[in-house]
């Protein structure tokens, strides 16, 4: 059957010496990780297949004596086959040792888990700072109060299927190695509810569930960003015959600000010096998300100057400290000027000459720095 032979020692990943306890924990380990309903490695349906060979051989003293002694050959030998199966009925043959309920899946009629929802809020930037408590509403499918959740008219009772006998699936039992497996499949005449419904309720048509407005208080931390989302598990739709409900999934939108540009953790504002305070000097004052800083501006400060404001940025989301601030100055100038000012200008233009716009040392270096 196998046409490359693996140490099941090494599929298992116990040593030669693991004790019956060993091999089964491992074994259970290895078959919930690569399940077939469960792992996206695209090789586990083939590893699994080796596990499930390498547990058949190890778990038995009799096969493990034979391979502990022969090998790969002595099991031939002896007359030992792996278990045929195929892909489809991995499941099944993880049902038989584990039983249904591994996965949260039941047997017989099948409760199905709800769908989740997705739901939106709209917050302010400083609501992102400060973290914000917001009543969201959605609509929700929940269980239906007329029919109890069941389906069934009042006064009407459901009439077993006769195809599965209530159980909601067929079973087939199959003998190997390892003993009896019983391989299930959902009951085609039912859907695998086990019953047929002749009079369906009428509130919720049938379905056992009924659309609801809800609201979900919900809780933003300080420091989210746009475009993450809070999940809220159990409050989304009803599941199917009493099933456990879906997830709600909250995605957090954070408005532009008018005057603040948030990158990552960080803040940037500009400030607008006129031309005759950047060249004489002022102390102004900068919002920021915690309040008004006020700021000295020396005299002679240029356009582009970035003044950065350590930790008064934006909060660290689930983490300490917060990011900076950084303010870049703009410099207006004066776009409409009066007679006696344009004289004003033109007295000064006459007095200035090179050393009046001589940049400091390290002009450039600060330059270079604003535009990081
Ligand atoms: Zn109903
Ligand atoms: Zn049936």
């Amino acid at each position: 059957m196998a046409t490359t032979e693996h140490d099941y020692y090494d599929v298992l990943g116990v040593g030669r010496a693991a004790s019956e306890q060993e091999i089964k924990s491992a074994f259970r380990g290895l078959a919930r990780e690569l399940h077939p309903d469960v792992s996206d490695d695209p090789n586990a349906d083939e590893r699994f297949k080796q596990v499930v060979e390498a547990y058949e051989v190890l778990s038995k003293s009799e096969t493990r004596q034979l391979y502990d002694r022969f090998g790969h050959a002595g099991l031939r030998s002896g007359g030992f086959r792996p278990t045929p199966f195929d892909f489809g009925s991995l499941a099944d043959i993880f049902s038989a040792f584990f039983g249904d309920d591994v996965f949260g899946v039941a047997t017989g009629p099948r409760r199905t888990r709800g769908a989740d929802l997705a739901a939106e809020v709209e917050i302010e930037l400083e609501e992102a700072a400060e973290g914000v408590s917001r009543a969201v509403p959605f609509q929700v499918a929940e269980l239906c109060e007329t029919c109890a959740g069941d389906g069934v008219a009042p006064g009407k009772s459901p009439r077993t299927c006769q195809r599965c006998n209530g159980a909601g699936r067929l079973e087939q039992v199959t003998r190997t190695a390892l003993g009896e497996f019983v391989r299930s499949q959902a009951c085609p005449e039912c859907a695998g509810a086990g019953r047929i419904i002749d009079d369906p309720c009428q509130e919720c048509e049938g379905a056992g569930r009924v659309l609801a407005e809800r609201k979900l208080q919900i809780e933003i931390p300080a420091g989210i960003h746009d475009g993450q989302r809070i999940r809220h598990s159990g409050e989304g739709h009803a599941g199917a015959l009493g099933g456990q409900a879906g997830d709600v999934y909250v995605l957090v939108r954070i408005n532009p600000h008018p005057q603040f540009v948030r990158e990552g953790d960080d803040i940037y504002s500009t400030v607008n010096l006129s031309m005759t305070d950047a060249a004489l000097g002022k102390r102004v004052k900068v919002p920021t998300l915690g309040g008004e800083e006020e700021l000295e501006f020396v005299a002679g400060t240029q356009p582009g100057e970035v003044r950065r404001l350590r930790g008064l940025g934006m909060p660290v989301l689930q983490g300490f400290g917060r990011g900076d601030h950084r303010v870049l100055v703009n410099v207006a100038v004066p776009r409409h000027l009066n007679d006696e000012q344009r004289q004003l200008l033109e007295d000064f233009a006459k007095t200035a000459d090179e050393r009046t716009y001589q940049p400091d040392e390290g002009f450039f270096e600060k330059l270079k720095s604003a535009f990081r």
